[in-house]
């Protein structure tokens, strides 16, 4: 079932319910006297009790300029469990966001959202958890000091009403959120995103977070394709595309505990795979190496490479083992390779993770930009990219933050030792 027709899809499960009901009221006889009746189930209780729970739990727990315009939104009096999810959210986030002074931002999040078409026509189910895992994406970003700061930019995702929520065979309920300052190039990242979940868990296994931001951005050096860390992933405007988009997909999932052949080899392989390029790839790795004039055998210890040609080499050898082991035991093999490997941990976490360049930046959501452009903030710094050398002329292209390496098509690789 395609993820994003699931709200639809519910609510023709609705309508269908309400006409069984009607038809069952309407062929049934004799109707009893009004005394002997059941009392007809209400929704008011429930809405009451979900009220209430808000009230004395979250609410309570909230500033009073917050709780004030919690408590104004239309929904609140007919609140439902979703949006009950909501009000938790946005009370968990104004507490993450008291310990690094940007509480102002929390009320701002609401009002600009309740400012928006999709918001104003009435918060569905659907809206109410994208919007608490906006919250939730901002108080991650808030609380980890490794996570990219991404309050300025998640009045795209508002403005734009860039998210989706899915519901995945295993993962569960999960929430995808896109910031980007381009209407068009948010929309594809965000079909790619919906698109490769599902894929990347059918192999992979569960995504581990509740939500998944990915930041699409012009501020990326041209030799960088995409970032991650855990569930923040960012896209350069000039590479939304699948490959890119499965490759930082399936290092979210994989959440960087293995030696960066494997976790770069495997999200190549995944992307590859998925992308149905697997022998292209075999063939572009297999030239890389040779240019690079490394040895294809792999050491499979965890290593930390020294140099951008020990990355390269790196992932090169990983993808073609992994896409070895393909060639013997098929997907089926590969799959539930990872998925074993997965439940074991082996080392801490050595692959490529900008956590440096993300790290304590301040982001408070200012006040709602006029427009969304305006809104674009950069998600890494090159200032401390060990490997800037590979700015000045080199083809190879980095696929997330360092050290994860992507050749360009031409394969035309030149760095050198
Ligand atoms: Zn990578």
């Amino acid at each position: 079932m395609p993820p994003r027709l699931l709200p639809a899809i519910l609510a023709v499960h609705a309508g269908w319910l309400a006409i069984g009901v009607l038809l069952l009221a309407s062929c049934s006889s004799p109707s009893p006297p009004p005394s002997a009746r059941t009392p007809a189930p209400t929704r008011a209780p429930d809405t009451q009790a979900l009220r209430d729970a808000a009230e004395t739990r979250y609410l309570a727990a909230m500033s009073p300029r917050l709780a004030e315009l919690v408590r104004a939104q239309p929904w609140f009096e007919t609140m439902t469990e979703a949006q009950l999810d909501l009000v938790i959210a946005i009370q968990k986030c104004e507490k993450d966001a008291l310990r690094r002074g940007e509480e102002a931002s929390v009320p701002e999040i609401l009002h600009f959202a309740s400012e928006q078409g999709w918001y104003q026509d009435g918060l569905d189910e659907r809206e109410s958890l994208a919007l608490a895992g906006i919250y939730d994406a901002y108080a991650r970003s808030l609380a980890d000091e490794n996570a990219p700061p991404i309050g300025r930019v998640l009045s795209t995702s508002l403005k734009l009403g860039l998210f989706e929520v899915l519901q995945l065979p295993e993962t569960g309920r999960m929430v995808v959120v896109v910031s980007s300052p381009d209407l068009e190039l948010g929309q594809e990242a965000l079909r790619l995103t919906v698109e490769a979940l599902p894929k990347v868990e059918q192999l992979a296994g569960a995504y581990p977070y509740n939500f998944l931001h990915v930041q699409v951005t012009p501020d990326l050096p041209l030799y960088i394709l995409g970032v991650s860390y855990n569930e923040f992933i960012a896209v350069s405007d000039v590479a939304v595309e699948a490959g890119v988009v499965i490759h930082e997909v399936t290092h979210s999932t994989l959440y960087g505990i293995f030696p960066i052949w494997f976790e770069e080899g495997m999200a190549h392989f995944m992307e590859y795979h998925l992308t149905d390029e697997l022998s292209e790839g075999a063939g572009l790795y297999t030239q890389n190496l040779t240019q690079i004039r490394r040895d294809p055998r792999l050491d499979i210890r965890a290593a930390r490479p020294q140099t951008t040609v020990d990355y390269l080499a790196e992932r090169a050898r990983g993808f073609l083992f992994l896409k070895g082991l393909y060639d013997i035991g098929g997907i089926d093999g590969i799959s539930a390779m990872i998925r074993e490997l997965r439940t074991h941990t082996y080392a801490t976490r050595t692959s490529c993770a900008p956590s440096s360049r993300w790290a304590g930046r301040k982001q408070r959501l200012s006040s709602p930009p006029s427009s969304a452009k305006a809104s674009s903030a950069p998600p890494a710094t090159t200032a401390t990219r060990p490997d800037a050398r590979l700015a000045a002329g080199s083809p190879s292209l980095i696929r997330c933050g360092l050290p994860c390496l992507r050749s360009a098509t031409s394969s035309s690789t030149t760095a050198t030792s």
